[in-house]
């Protein structure tokens, strides 16, 4: 069946269920978007755009457990969402939407893009998000065939579409006044961790330093957080800034998997963030599936300053899997370096220790012997490098048990830590200070605490399934 008869069909089933005119509440906001808002995929004339909107807000609202309402969420995602593109962006129409210091219509941005993107996009000072997603039948200048979408199968489709708005939705805007300053600006040992969405130039030291002063000298400017990503500057480290973003690719994945379940449709392609969807996993299970879905969409900053507060070898549990990332990618780095065409040999290696755990001395030995044969190669290698180079290996074969000491770890964090409902309710209502939650909401948080105060005497925790 082609796109247009599967959405066809599938409008035709929503309007039925449609009790409260939702479907014509989103088709008032995509006309409203003129052609900034695409509708569908160029070969299909079709609402597609509706569809989806009405299947990613109605499963939130249900999979927050009624506290963010379709319509707070539909009402998001349009002050929010600047441009949605199917295909590719438009030239002479986005050629102002800039990726670092390149334009999205530029030749060199489309030699390297990804095949779906949500780009910040700041226009007189507000920012919102552009999403994309790139028609995967593309091909590049060199003649291969580029990143994307199969524009032929929905739910490549959807699952593209409900991952990149989940990059939109959790952008928040929380007033300075609920925010201590620890909130805003983490730190821990050498490291500054900057817990917001503080994106304005990318190759900047300078503008996160006066950001950091700022910060903690009591601005009032409203913060804008967006999911669990930080950015991290270490001034010992010759200021390096690193982006702290996989923990917050795997909440975003994972919140589009269970939007994907809640549609009726399974998620065929698992392979997207799979660790970082078992830590998300993790995180969502030990805290409850409603609590996190509602924060993570309205005050991500409790979240960031949750995992900041618990520890595993020194470092944070926010910030200590992008370390192993990019220990692991060094592997790779170095691996291509100074062994070039048998990069892959020892990569495969390394695997293989996965499966079979080596002893210390096995581990220890293998790593020794690939010092051993930089050396010959190289022989500027220093005692610095020999003893990175056998930290960075060491950690990659033992990936597997970090993995699972870390799961363990956040387990054990959130142990008999689940939320209390009515707090994630006030929470959501005096936070995200663009998008305030509808009123619906704040008869629900008032009947609670009525009901509390009429005598129940139990505690509101734990209920949260
Ligand atoms: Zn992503």
């Amino acid at each position: 069946m082609n796109i247009k008869t599967q959405v066809e069909t599938k409008i035709l089933e929503y309007e039925k269920q449609d009790t409260e005119g939702l479907l014509s509440y989103i088709s008032d906001i995509i006309d409203s978007k003129g052609s900034r808002w695409e509708r569908s995929v160029e070969s299909e004339k079709c609402e597609l755009t509706k569809m989806l909107i009405y299947e990613y807000v109605t499963s939130l609202e249900k999979l927050s457990g009624g506290r963010l309402s379709s319509k707070f969420l539909v009402d998001k995602l349009a002050s929010r969402l600047h441009t949605l593109r199917y295909g590719s962006f438009r030239k002479g129409q986005d050629d102002e939407i800039m990726y670092g210091n390149r334009s999205v219509t530029s030749e060199e941005y489309n030699k390297k893009r990804p095949g779906a993107h949500t780009i910040s996009v700041n226009e007189d000072n507000v920012v919102q998000d552009a999403v994309v997603l790139f028609d995967g039948r593309q091909i590049g200048f060199d003649g291969r065939r580029l990143n994307g979408i199969d524009f032929t199968d929905l739910d490549d489709i959807r699952h593209t579409i409900f991952h990149e708005w989940t990059h939109v939705m959790e952008k928040s805007l929380i007033p300075r006044e609920k925010l201590s300053s620890d909130e805003i600006i983490h730190r821990d040992g050498d490291s500054i961790y900057i817990n917001s969405s503080a994106s304005a130039d990318f190759d900047s030291l300078d503008y996160y330093f006066k950001y950091i002063e700022e910060a903690e000298q009591n601005s009032e400017k409203p913060v804008l957080f967006g999911g669990v990503s930080t950015i991290e500057i270490n001034p010992q480290k010759s200021s390096r800034r690193i982006m702290h973003n996989q923990i917050s690719e795997g909440f975003t994945e994972y919140i589009a998997r269970l939007v994907m379940d809640k549609v009726g449709v399974k998620t065929r392609d698992t392979g997207r963030y799979a660790t970082q969807v078992e830590f998300a996993d993790k995180v969502f299970k030990n805290r409850g599936i409603e609590s996190t879905v509602t924060d993570y969409l309205t005050s991500s900053n409790i979240i960031i300053s949750e995992l900041e507060k618990g520890k595993i070898h020194g470092t944070d549990l926010l910030h200590y899997y992008q370390h192993i990332e990019s220990l692991l990618s060094s592997v790779d780095r170095t691996a291509v370096r100074f062994f070039g065409k048998e990069a892959d040999l020892l990569r495969n290696q390394v695997q293989k220790f996965w499966e079979n755990p080596p002893t210390h001395e096995e581990a220890d030995g293998f790593v020794n012997k690939i010092i051993e044969e930089i050396c010959a190669k190289d022989e500027s290698f220093s005692e610095q490098d020999k003893n990175m180079t056998h930290d960075m290996f060491y950690n990659a074969i033992y990936f597997p048990s970090i993995k699972k000491e870390y799961i363990d770890e956040i387990e054990s964090h959130y142990k008999d830590k689940k939320m209390s409902i009515n707090l994630i309710t006030r929470n959501a209502l005096q936070n995200d200070s663009e998008h305030r939650v509808g009123k619906n909401m704040v008869e629900s948080v008032e009947a609670q605490e009525n009901e509390n105060i009429a005598g129940t005497k139990e505690k509101d925790g734990g209920k949260d399934k």
